[in-house]
């Protein structure tokens, strides 16, 4: 087992049990929003599938128009119109004009428009202001290509790439299955919501904060609720964690007599390491239990947000093979100052907002890792290095949450 080992160390650990999972289900586009793509997808279409008109205006020769000024029209015939969806079959000869609306296909023969806001109609005539142009066509298959992909395998489905694929042709799409993560608490003082609650006992908020972490990291969260500090107890509802992708314990890998979690892990599991150099989240753990991967999170409430997000997160978009990043850094102008830590990477909770001269971030205030308070209020990480001191005004780099 390693211990005391960086940030970076611990999340290659952690990937390097992370199996790109296979399963896969079709679902009807509507449902399909924030899943995440199994296969490619090649356009089964054109689009647009001909030339067709970005304006409202007529269809004509660009050369009967070259000479069309507000002061000396050109007159040219009307023999017809072309709304969307309804072609004009015939072909327009020099002199001759259709009346065309956006998205109708550029009828046989003519190669320029001109916007309806340039011309007057008179009787059978129309009088064109201006020139008519080729600029205002769309070409055939100048968005999609029917055979080309353009959307892969481990792309969260947005509201823009489900609209791709409906476009495409899909109604149905390919969706890899949602990883299965169980949440297990631990701690003989945690108590359930809604339960009185005894002298020295704490409500657990734990499995309700890493149920929503999951789900938005694309997983399915498995609750296994809480057990008391007994080895017997945790080893039962490991067994019981059945077809689980993942294991989150919280609570019980610390120094103290009663860490059950990692007791047990070190005695009937494999630990791959235990302790990484940061703060919150230092006692973090990762074991495997009878070929299950399971992150042991600290118990404390900030702690186990933030080592979830930092690796758990991470490891279930390997899982799902997703092309996107699990989480960026960027820039921002402190507006307080944050403190360091020695010989440890700290996360700072911290209010990012966007101001007109760029990004900036101010501390929740206690950092304490078992307030909650300051994961509710915050809604990015400040990144210290260790010993590494931010003052008010300075440059940070920044998570957002
Ligand atoms: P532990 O990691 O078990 O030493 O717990 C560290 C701290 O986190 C203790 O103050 C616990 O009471 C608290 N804690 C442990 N589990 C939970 C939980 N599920 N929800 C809220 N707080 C917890
Ligand atoms: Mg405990």
């Amino acid at each position: 087992m390693r211990q005391n080992i960086s940030v970076e160390e611990a999340l290659e650990a952690a990937l390097s049990l992370a199996h790109p999972i296979t399963g896969t289900e079709e679902l009807a586009l509507f449902e399909s929003h924030g899943r995440v793509l199994a296969q490619d997808l090649e356009s089964k279409v054109n689009h647009p599938d001909a030339d067709n008109t970005s304006l409202d205006g007529y269809a004509c020769l660009e050369a009967d128009t070259l000479s069309a000024t507000p002061e000396h029209p050109v007159k040219l015939r009307l023999i017809g119109e072309a709304p969307a969806g309804k072609p004009f079959d015939g072909t327009v000869k020099p002199g001759e004009a259709v009346s065309v609306y956006t998205g109708a296909p550029i009828p046989k023969g003519a190669d320029a428009v001109i916007r309806v806001e340039d011309t007057r109609r008179e009787g059978g005539l129309v009088l064109l202001f201006a020139p008519a142009s080729p600029k205002d066509i769309r070409h055939k298959s100048d968005d999609l290509k029917a055979g080309e992909v353009y959307l892969r395998r481990g792309d969260l489905l947005t509201p823009g790439r489900v609209a791709l694929a409906a476009a495409m042709g899909y109604a149905k799409i390919p969706v890899l299955r949602k990883p299965r993560v169980g949440i297990l608490s631990t701690g003989d003082e945690v108590m359930e919501p809604g339960e009185a609650l005894p002298y020295g006992g704490v409500y657990n908020s734990n499995s309700y904060s890493l149920a929503g972490l999951v789900l938005e990291a694309g997983g399915e969260p498995v609750l296994l609720g809480k057990v008391t500090d007994q080895p017997e107890k945790v080893r039962h509802k490991l067994q019981q964690a059945a077809k689980l992708d993942l294991l989150l314990t919280s609570g019980g890998v610390s120094m103290g007599e009663y860490d059950v979690v990692r007791q047990l892990l070190e005695r009937e599991g494999r630990i791959h390491f235990w302790k990484v150099k940061m703060q919150p989240g230092g006692p973090l753990l990762l074991a495997e239990w009878d070929g299950l991967p399971l992150f042991g999170l600290p118990g404390n409430p900030v702690s186990s947000m933030v080592t979830f997000f930092l690796f758990g997160r991470a490891f279930l978009f390997k899982l799902l093979s997703r092309t996107d990043a699990p989480y960026s850094a960027i820039h921002a102008i402190a507006d307080t100052p944050f403190k360091p830590a020695p010989a440890k990477r700290v996360y700072r909770r911290a209010v990012l907002s966007y101001q007109p001269d760029g990004y900036h971030v101010a501390s929740t205030g206690n950092q304490s890792s078992g307030v909650l308070r300051s994961m509710a209020a915050g809604n990015a990480l400040v990144v210290l290095e260790p010993g590494a001191a931010a003052c008010s005004g300075e440059v940070v780099q920044v998570i957002p949450l």
